[in-house]
């Protein structure tokens, strides 16, 4: 094809970004080229901005603008209930329902042998400080529904009652 430079560039770097394909490619670039400029220049901004302002809350791991995220801040939430997910997008998922109001721990992962991911890759030994530092009532653990998922679980809840014989595990 003989596109302009800058356009045959856009829709490659657009074809690199999950479920999207040459087509969709093509068409956003068509669509942000053809677009008022102040549209194209605040998307722009906003990958600037996701790169150079958020960082990882120092308490939960989940994506925070600040050294402490606005959940783990908030006094509107039950800091006694700690719910343990994988990953930040399950944050996302939990906070849409709307239904959770403690706070999260976010692991970055689950424990996978064959992938060389054992409990030194994920978050396990900040969580068990965080367990004995904070006063938890109840935790929850919501890896996903599947084998690794579970065993990461399981593992998880061994190491807690070591600890806390007789914390509130669900
Ligand atoms: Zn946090």
């Amino acid at each position: 094809m003989l596109l302009p430079k800058a356009l045959e560039k856009i829709i490659a770097e657009l074809e690199t970004l999950p479920g999207i394909g040459p087509r969709s490619a093509t068409r956003l670039a068509y669509f942000l080229l053809r677009a008022p400029d102040q549209v194209a220049f605040s998307l722009a901004q906003s990958l600037k901005d996701i790169k150079q302002q958020i960082k990882t809350c120092k308490r939960c791991y989940n994506y925070s603008e600040d050294e402490i995220c606005l959940i783990c801040r908030s006094s509107e939430r039950d800091q006694t209930q700690l719910m343990i997910v994988e990953d930040p997008l399950d944050v996302v998922a939990f906070e849409r329902i709307g239904k959770y109001k403690g706070v999260y721990h976010v692991l970055g992962g689950v424990m996978s042998p064959l992938n060389g991911i054992g409990p030194e890759e994920i978050r396990i030994k900040e969580l068990l400080t965080r367990i004995n530092q904070e006063k938890f009532n109840e935790i929850i653990i919501a890896t996903n529904p599947n084998l690794e998922g579970e065993s990461t679980a399981l593992y998880l809840k061994k190491e807690i009652e070591k600890s806390h014989p007789d914390m509130k595990i669900t």
